[in-house]
């Protein structure tokens, strides 16, 4: 019985090639340091995945930056601009496609899928050169091969590499990427024959488009792609992977008629229809990948209940052709257990990181062929007991108030046009109110002051009163520069959603579980594992303070439900939105008692929720239909006078519009700086709702200081599409990267442009 691992973080269990990375870009270390860094990392991976014993071990997922910018180097796409010519590609080239250089700016990152990893997207034109021009996948075979360890190399398939690509500039409404599959296949033979020279064995081709809603064009073009590759793989074993959600019967059967292929790769924990896909109809001889060790979450796995289920798969596909698999790569996962000395040991036996489940897949691999651990089988079944029956994970009353709440949906009583009136008499703002997001630029004396705090360097009082000060400073600047809806600057807060987590309880934090989200950049999500309430109110005291210190309206400040559930990593005992609703209702709480306090304006905010999205449109009413109500279940208990408003890191929500609008904010502050056009219709539907909006007028991801007379231009554009009585003036994020020295002047070129539009309206 065999195991294999789809992909490997590749960050270090201490973040070492993040450090790595940054000192080579600031010119602090070397390459050769750098990529000293780099092998260590590798084989280390390498000899651990041997030692657990995992048969299918994958190389070539480690990469300096991102696997799909990796797979643009291979293929020689480098968009013309960043002036490469030709050999292989060096650091130079890649870094800069990655995060652009002095005079050329990056190229466009997204999201992986319904993950917090952001790739870099592929720019094709009809004109692009295509070359063998990294030889990366095969050096890391060889790499590996001289450490003793045959390896698996791992290849973005080339029909995902289309499908994720974007059209370059000029062709954008013409151009079909597919069309490019007859150009870039020559070079995947090049490599498929290198690696087979090198003495590959096996090789997997990550194909994980095949589970998004494909029509039969693209189904075919899979069909296609690999009846083309079958000679140049014969002699070769090839795995296709799969994975983040079921797949559809149509890609099940596309996927299962390729040519030239030998097993395949399915995510068993996201893909519960596939299962009985697998189980309907299974072509014979095939190794099936079972992937039922989850690559997106912390939790330990359920080990009797996957091994029934692989038994189960057993007897359909055969004993040697099952082999025990993670649903996907580990990336999306924290490295390694063994760093989370903070921890306590129940929460430990609960959980597994990347490091762990290696452990499990082979665990499950060896019960399978008859060598069953029973000494860690039956320590993963204490501990599954344990969490199941801890008081720490069930609440009597959250469980008994969440499911209380399925009865309604929670909406205000009246609309929100007769809101706003309510609103206005008592705010009693002008036309084109200002405002800002929340955070002001955190220095790094700040930052001290709170490291300090939660170290016990400081006392209470020290560190009360140091924040006192800073409130302080940020409401006098407010003042000063005249905004409307004055804003506290959230300098008590390291991290929207740490923040609120480390008051609730049902959270647990992690040392060192980070996460890569993009290039050097890494998250730590807290974990959700038990039923969450509000022992007591968190911002109350800081924004009443701030409230003290000023006559106009100071904004209370608030992280949506929906967003800290899709920045943590959630419990898998129930549903998301169980969790959801008792993020919700302690949310609630909060903001009553905001609202006692005198505070009249409450933002709310759903930085996270288009994230949040399934990733198949069948799945997409009943989250959105979930998430939505969440966010009204926090606010449906104030009164008509008070505003509550919300914000979002995007504006790319044409597809979500009728969601927002039924979230009934009355206020909506949104990210616009980065693409006008699309918000265009999104706004009309916004007159029709009458709810106030506030698209961002400036970039803040820029310190380029906007002038007035630039807002002012932008301003004018959304008048012509916006009713002036709803429309409000503010940067688009909170300011908390940038400096004072780039805020204060653009927030006064932004007050000035709305004065200056009050005059001419
Ligand atoms: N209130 C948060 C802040 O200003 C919002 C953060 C965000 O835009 N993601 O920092
Ligand atoms: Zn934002």
């Amino acid at each position: 019985m065999a195991s294999h691992i789809v992909g490997y973080p590749r960050m270090g269990p201490k973040r070492e090639l993040k450090f790595a990375l940054e000192s080579f870009w600031d010119k602090k270390s070397s390459a050769e340091d750098l990529q000293k860094v780099a092998s260590d990392l590798r084989s280390s991976i390498w000899k651990q995945m041997s030692d657990a014993g995992i048969k299918y071990i994958p190389s070539n997922t480690f990469s300096y930056y991102d696997q799909v910018l990796d797979a643009t180097a291979m293929l020689g796409a480098v968009p013309p601009r960043y002036g490469w010519d030709g050999g292989e590609i060096g650091f130079d080239t890649y870094f800069s496609m990655a995060r652009g250089n002095a005079s050329v700016p990056a190229m466009e990152m997204t999201k992986w899928f319904d993950t917090n990893y952001h790739f870099i997207v592929p720019e094709l034109g009809p004109d692009v050169n295509f070359c063998y021009a990294s030889h990366k996948a095969v050096d890391e075979y060889k790499e590996a091969k001289a450490l003793g360890v045959d390896t698996v190399p791992v290849l973005i398939g080339p029909v995902t590499y289309l499908l994720l690509s974007k059209p370059a500039k000029g062709v954008e409404k013409t151009f079909n990427l597919l069309s490019l599959l007859p150009k870039i296949l020559p070079i995947y033979k090049e490599v498929i024959s290198e690696l087979k020279a090198a003495g590959a064995s096996w090789i997997q081709f990550d194909e994980p488009t095949l589970i998004l809603d494909l029509d039969s064009h693209k189904l075919e073009a899979f069909t296609a792609a690999y009846a083309d590759l079958e000679s140049t793989l014969s002699g070769l074993n090839v795995v296709i992977e799969t994975y983040f959600a079921d797949i559809t019967p149509e890609a099940y059967k596309t996927l299962t008629g390729l040519k030239g292929v030998t097993g395949f790769g399915f995510d068993l924990v996201r893909g519960t229809q596939t299962l009985d896909l697998i189980k309907s109809d299974f072509p014979k001889g095939k190794y099936l990948f079972a992937g039922v060790v989850d690559g997106r979450n912390i939790w330990a796995n359920d080990l009797a209940s996957s091994l029934s289920t692989l038994a189960g798969l057993e007897s359909i596909v055969g004993k040697d052709k099952l082999v025990v698999s993670t649903s996907c790569s580990l990336l999306h996962t924290a490295v390694d257990l063994v760093n989370e000395t903070k921890l306590d040991d129940e929460i430990k036996s609960w959980l597994a990181f990347a490091a762990q489940k290696v452990v499990e897949v082979n665990a499950l691999a060896k019960a399978l062929a008859g060598q069953k651990d029973e000494a860690f089988f039956s320590a993963n079944a204490a501990a599954q007991a344990s969490r199941k029956s801890s008081p720490r994970v069930t609440n009597e009353a959250v469980q008994k108030a969440a499911a209380e709440l399925k009865g309604s949906d929670h909406r205000r009583a009246t609309n929100v046009s007769a809101r706003l009136d309510a609103q206005q008499k008592k705010l009693n703002l002008p036309v084109l109110p200002t405002t800002t997001i929340g955070s002001f630029p955190q220095t790094l004396e700040l930052r001290r002051v709170r490291r300090e705090f939660k170290a016990n360097k400081i006392s209470e009082d020290d560190y009360v009163k140091a924040i006192k000060e800073e409130i302080k400073k940020v409401v006098d600047l407010q003042e000063e520069l005249d905004i409307d809806v004055l804003v506290h600057g959230e300098p008590e807060r390291n991290d929207m959603v740490e923040y609120f987590g480390e008051q609730l309880s049902g959270f647990a934090f992690t040392a060192n579980g980070w996460v890569q989200s993009y290039g050097s950049r890494c998250v730590k999500p807290p974990i959700i594992y038990g039923d969450v309430c509000r022992p007591k109110p968190m911002t109350v005291f800081w924004s009443s303070t701030a409230q003290s210190m000023t006559s106009r309206p100071m904004k209370g400040m608030l992280t949506g439900p929906v967003t800290i559930l899709n920045w943590s990593f959630v419990r898998n005992d129930q549903p998301r939105f169980e969790t959801c609703y008792q993020i919700a209702l302690a949310i609630k709480d909060e903001v009553e008692d905001l609202e006692k306090a005198g505070i009249n304006v409450i933002q709310i905010d759903e930085a996270a929720l288009r994230e949040g999205l399934p990733l198949r449109k069948s799945e997409h009413a009943f989250y959105l239909k979930w998430a939505v109500h969440s966010f009204r279940i926090t606010n449906c208990g104030v009164q008509d006078t008070t505003q509550i408003h919300t914000h979002m890191c995007y504006s790319n929500f044409n597809d979500i519009i009728h969601s927002i609008i039924d979230m009934d904010a009355d206020v909506i502050t949104i990210e616009n700086s980065r693409s006008d056009e699309k918000l265009l219709s999104v706004f009309r539907e916004g007159v029709k709702y009458g709810a106030g909006i506030g698209p961002g007028v400036y970039d803040i991801h820029s310190p380029r200081i906007p002038s007035t007379e630039e807002i002012a231009d932008r301003i004018n554009k959304m008048l012509a599409v916006l009713e002036t009585n709803i429309l409000w003036v503010n940067p688009d994020c909170g300011l908390k990267t940038r400096k004072y020295a780039e805020v204060k002047p653009a927030l006064q070129n932004m007050v000035a442009a709305a004065k200056l539009l009050r005059t001419q309206l």
